[in-house]
C-alpha cells in the first residue's frame, strides 16, 4: 500500500476507493481538492464512475453558464425530478418517467444543453430509443450492463447511486445558482425588468439612456423559439461614456439628427446585434459560441445600412 492508501484506509475509506485515489492523486491534500471524491465516499460509488457523473453535470453547466438565471432554474427543475425518485427509493411508478415533450421539461433541457446526457449517465433510458420519454428502470428491472457493480445493499434493480450523485449536484446548483443571481439589492437593471414578458432569459438588460426603455436582445425568442416572443433589437453603446446605450428608435433619430440627447455627436458607438438575428443570419454562430459574439468594427456602417433599409433613404 502507498502512504496515501494507508492514510485513507486509516480514515475509514474502503480499500477500493483508497486504491483508486492512490492511482489518481499524489497526496492527500491534492485529493481533498476534488469535490467528487466526497460524493464518491458518501454514495459508495467507485471514484471513476463518480468522476464521470460529475463531469457530465459540470460540462452542462460550463457550456450554458452564460444563460444565467435560466440555467439555474433548469438545474432546479431537473434536480426536483430526480429527487422525486431518490426520495422515495424508486418506489413510485409515476416519478420514473420524464416526458421531454412537456413544455417546461423541454425548456429546461434546451437551456441546460447536456443535462439530458447527465440524466442518461444517472441511469435514465430513452424510450423508445430516440423517443421523447426518459424512463428510469423500475426496481424489478435488470441492471443495465454498463451500470457499476451493485452495492452490497442493493436487492437487484437499478443502482440508485449514480442518480443520487447527479441529483444532489443538480439541486445544489439550482439552489446556490438562484441564490447567487438573486443576491442583489433589487435595484439592478436586470431585476427591475426581468419580470417583463420577453425578458425572462435575458442575462443583462440595458435601458436606453434616452427614452429609458429596456432594450430586448432577443434571448427569449432564441431560447423559447416562440414566434410571439419579441424580436431582439439592436443596441448602440457609446465607447466613451460608460453605460450610455441607445435603443434602435432613439439611435435612428440620433443619426438622423432629429434627436439631441445632450450627448457628444463625435463619440464612437459600438453596435450590439440582437441575438435572434445573429442566429437567423448564422453570421457568427458556431458550436462553441451558439449565441454569437458581439460584433465590433464596421458597426456604424452596418447601422447606416440598416437605417437605409428601413427608411429607404
Ligand atoms: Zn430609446
Ligand atoms: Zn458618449
Amino acid at each position: 500500500m502507498t502512504p496515501l492508501e494507508t492514510q485513507l484506509v486509516a480514515k475509514g475509506v474502503g480499500l477500493d476507493v483508497a486504491r483508486a485515489c492512490a492511482e489518481l492523486f499524489g497526496s492527500y491534500e491534492e485529493l481533498q481538492l476534488s469535490e467528487w471524491v466526497l460524493d464518491a465516499s458518501i454514495t459508495g460509488l467507485d471514484l471513476r464512475s463518480c468522476r464521470k457523473l460529475m463531469s457530465s453535470v459540470l460540462w452542462a453547466v460550463q457550456a450554458n453558464a452564460h444563460k444565467g438565471e435560466a440555467l439555474w432554474r433548469a438545474a432546479e427543475l431537473l434536480g426536483r425530478l430526480t429527487n422525486n425518485i431518490v426520495a422515495c427509493g424508486n418506489s413510485v411508478e409515476k416519478y420514473r418517467t420524464i416526458r421531454k415533450s412537456n413544455p417546461k421539461i423541454r425548456e429546461a433541457l434546451d437551456v441546460m444543453a447536456g443535462g439530458e446526457a447527465a440524466l442518461l449517465a444517472a441511469g435514465f433510458r430513452e424510450q423508445p430509443p430516440g423517443g421523447d420519454t426518459l424512463v428510469f428502470p423500475s426496481p424489478g428491472a435488470a441492471p443495465a450492463a454498463t451500470a457499476p457493480a451493485p452495492s452490497p445493499a442493493s436487492e437487484g434493480g437499478p443502482d440508485l447511486r449514480p442518480l443520487t450523485v447527479i441529483n444532489s449536484k443538480l439541486q445544489q446548483l439550482g439552489f446556490t445558482g438562484s441564490a447567487r443571481e438573486n443576491d442583489d439589492t433589487g435595484s439592478s437593471t436586470r431585476s427591475r425588468h426581468s419580470a417583463l414578458p420577453g425578458f425572462r432569459y435575458q442575462h443583462e438588460i440595458f435601458e436606453c439612456s434616452c427614452c429609458g426603455r429596456p432594450i430586448n436582445d432577443g434571448s427569449d425568442r432564441l431560447v423559447t423559439r416562440r414566434h410571439d416572443a419579441p424580436h431582439g433589437e439592436f443596441r448602440y453603446e457609446c465607447e466613451r461614456c460608460e453605460g450610455y446605450n441607445l435603443c434602435e428608435q432613439c439611435w435612428d433619430k440620433f443619426i438622423g439628427g432629429s434627436l439631441s440627447p445632450g450627448h457628444p455627436r463625435d463619440h464612437p458607438f459600438q453596435t450590439h446585434h440582437p441575438k435572434a438575428s445573429q442566429h437567423n443570419l448564422r453570421s457568427n454562430v458556431s458550436d462553441t459560441n451558439p449565441w454569437g459574439v458581439v460584433l465590433n468594427g464596421a458597426s456604424a456602417a452596418r447601422a447606416r445600412e440598416r437605417l437605409k433599409q428601413r427608411t429607404g433613404l
